[in-house]
Order: C-alpha cells, then structure tokens, then sequence
C-alpha cells in the first residue's frame, strides 16, 4: 500500500491527517541457528518487508489504533490505568511495549496510531519484531525519550517475553532496529555488538516457507539448551561461545554422545557465522554458499533440527542451482522456513524447482518471497 493511501486511511478514522511516520522491517537469518542463548554469533538482513505507522499526538493519554491488517479490530487504552492484556491479540504488541517503556520510567503521551505492515505474518520473517521496533521508536520519537536502537530493541524482547510470554532471543529485534541499506549485520550476542556487512547487489534473498506445521518445537528448543549447558558445565566454560573443538575432544569421553554433537554443531556454527561475514565483504560468494550448505548438513546430522520437508527443499534448491546458489533451514526448526542465496538471474529456476517438485514429493505448498535487503528503524515528521 503506498503512503498516500495509508494516509486516507488515518484521514478517515481519525479526521486528521498524520504528522509522524514510522517503519522498521521484517528479516531473515542467513546463518548462526541456536547460537544466540550461546552467547554466539549471528548473521541476519533485514529486509524490504516493513511495517509501516502513521501517528499523531494526542492531548490525553489515550491510545488509539488500528492495523489494516485487523480493520475490525480498533485498539484503545489509557496509558495512565494500568495496562493489562486487551481483546485483540495484536495490540497487546503495543500495549507491551508501553508498559516496558511506562516502567522504565519514561513519560509517555497518548497518540492516534494506523499500522500497516508487508511483513508476513507467522512466516518466519518476524513480523512481531518489526511492530514492536516501529512502535518502540515511534514512542522514542514523539517522547523524545533518547533511546538508543539497542534500548528500542531490548525494550520490544522485553515486550515480547513479559506480556506476550514468548521467550525469545533479542536477534529479531536488534536488526529491525539497527539494519543499514542493503547490508546484513554480524551481532554478538555476548555483548550486543554489531557490524554490518554490505551484501552484493546481485545477491538475492529468498525466504521459503516450507509450510510444515511445526511440532514439538518447544520441548525440542528446551533439550537442545539443556545440551548446550550440560556440555558448557563439563568443559567448564561459562558458555559454549568460549568453548572449542579442542576442549570438547578432551570431555568427550565423559559426554553422552548426542550432547557431544549437539556442541559440536554450536561451536562450528559459530565459527562458520564468521567465516561467512567474512566470505560477504569480501565478495567471495562461493566461500559463502559451500559455508551455507555445510550449516544446513550440520543442522541435520549433528543438531537434528531439520524435517524431510525442509531438507526437501534444500536438496530441490540445490540442485536446480547446480552449485551457484544455496539453501539452509533458517529459523528455530522444525519445519519453518528455508533461505536460498543466489545471483538474480537464477531466481525463476528455483521457483520452477521448487513448484514442479514440492508438493509433488510432500503433498505441501511452499510460499516463495523473493527478499532484497532492507534499512532498519527509520521516525520522522512527515
Ligand atoms: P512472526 O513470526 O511473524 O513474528 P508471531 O506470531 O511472533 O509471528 O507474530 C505475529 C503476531 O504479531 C500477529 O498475530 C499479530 O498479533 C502481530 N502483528 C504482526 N503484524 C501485525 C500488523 N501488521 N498489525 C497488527 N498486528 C500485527
Ligand atoms: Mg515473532
């Protein structure tokens, strides 16, 4: 929808035309897969998928809204009472948020807010995050509150685990907030540095959704950190971030096999984030899809996070891209999404692939998002 149209909308429900102007994105993970509570590494773009917010200030402390994508659904509430769960799941976002920043300390003022967001929902592409972000910096914005991108970020996990329960880690937000134009970002999760990395023009992002449903996932993401620490303890480092390989060859005979596996897979994951940050500034695309292609291998032998689906689509990727290109299961697994990497000029080869032999071999329908990178949090007056 273009702003133009945004605007009417605002214009009609609330009989005033918006002065505020808001957006952060959506994003994919090319690489670093349970590394994050590893205090590990991670490599995520963002992407041209953006949430979108139309605001102005109020003379009360009343927030008023609506999300295009909930129409029937107007969200209100008052920012001096206060905030508990509403009747729609989608403004608790909002509502979180505010509380977050309400007990933080900060002085909010009420607004008229229109939302509306290309982020897929429930795709993997963390359309969650991307709302959270483009509220946190529209309260940041108007308030004048000083907060940094990383503060923005913090303040939507913060959200996202205390009023929508859902532990998440701070990668999904971190992005949003802090993407620069046609770059991804290498965050340590250790101490929340980051350093973007340009990404070729020619490089394209696909994002495909393998449209499993995903069971299990919670229980299996609780083991796999249980491994995590279990392995961490014997070698006796604070977290696998500063383990090696040679530390764990000398515990393995103490470890249980499936444990040994699942730190060796943290450990190479995370050296394998660098060695691909590496592989994009220096252009060196090959480098990057062999280090691509041995993640997705060691997501399915030695993490065992992958299902025949997801694995599926990697191998139908691969070989329609014969080398010049890959694919890996991107997301907690489980099902969820794969990502492939290749040259522009090859995108509509995968796309046949993956329609002549997806549901034809798993009786799923894949949802293909050509992605391009995307810039982060971005206020203004309009
Ligand atoms: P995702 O993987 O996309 O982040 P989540 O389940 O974490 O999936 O978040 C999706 C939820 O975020 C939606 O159910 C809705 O409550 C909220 N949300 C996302 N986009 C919008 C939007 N454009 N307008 C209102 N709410 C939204
Ligand atoms: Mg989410």
């Amino acid at each position: 929808m273009s702003l133009d149209t945004l605007k009417q909308h605002f214009q009609e429900k609330f009989s005033q035309a918006p002065d505020i102007y808001v957006s952060s994105p959506g994003r994919v993970n090319l690489i670093g897969e349970h590394t994050d509570y590893n205090n590990g590494f991670v490599l995520p773009c963002a992407l041209q998928y953006k949430t979108h917010i139309l605001a102005t200030k109020r003379d009360d402390s009343l927030i008023k809204a609506y999300s295009l994508q909930y129409l029937e659904q107007p969200e209100e509430f008052d920012l001096n009472a206060e905030i508990m769960h509403g009747d729609w799941a989608w403004g608790d976002y909002l509502r979180g948020v505010a509380k977050e920043l309400l007990g933080q300390g900060h002085q909010l003022t009420g607004l008229n807010i229109f939302i509306d967001s290309q982020v897929p929902q429930g795709s993997g592409l963390s359309s969650s995050a991307a709302l959270e972000v483009a509220v946190g910096g529209l309260f940041n914005y108007v308030g004048k509150l000083g907060l940094s991108t990383q503060q923005i970020a913090r303040t939507g996990q913060a959200a996202e685990n205390n009023f929508i329960d859902c532990q998440c880690g701070i990668m999904d937000q971190l992005i949003s907030a802090e993407a620069k134009e046609q770059s991804a970002l290498l965050i340590d999760c250790r101490d929340l540095s980051t350093r973007s990395v340009s990404i070729p023009e020619n490089l394209a992002l696909m994002v495909i959704n393998s449209n499993y449903p995903r069971k299990l996932a919670d229980s299996e993401y609780n083991e796999r950190r249980a491994a995590c620490e279990l392995a961490a303890a014997a070698m006796g480092t604070p977290s696998l971030r500063e383990a090696s390989m040679e530390k764990l060859e000398a515990v393995k005979a103490t470890l249980d096999e499936v444990v040994y596996r699942r730190a060796k897979y943290v450990i190479c994951e995370n050296q394998r984030v660098l060695d691909a940050e590496k592989a994009l500034s220096t252009g060196d695309l090959p480098t990057l899809y062999s280090i691509m292609k041995e993640a997705h291998l060691a997501l399915k032998n030695d993490f065992e996070i992958t299902v025949p689906a997801t694995d599926g689509l990697v191998d139908i990727c691969m070989e329609a891209l014969d080398g010049k290109g890959a694919c890996r299961q991107t997301g907690g697994g489980f099902g969820g999404a794969v990502i492939c990497l290749c040259d522009k000029a090859d995108t509509d080869k995968v796309v046949a692939a993956v329609e002549a032999n997806y549901h034809k071999n798993f009786s799923l329908t894949a949802d293909i998002l050509i992605c391009e990178p995307g810039g982060g949090l971005n206020a203004s007056s309009l």
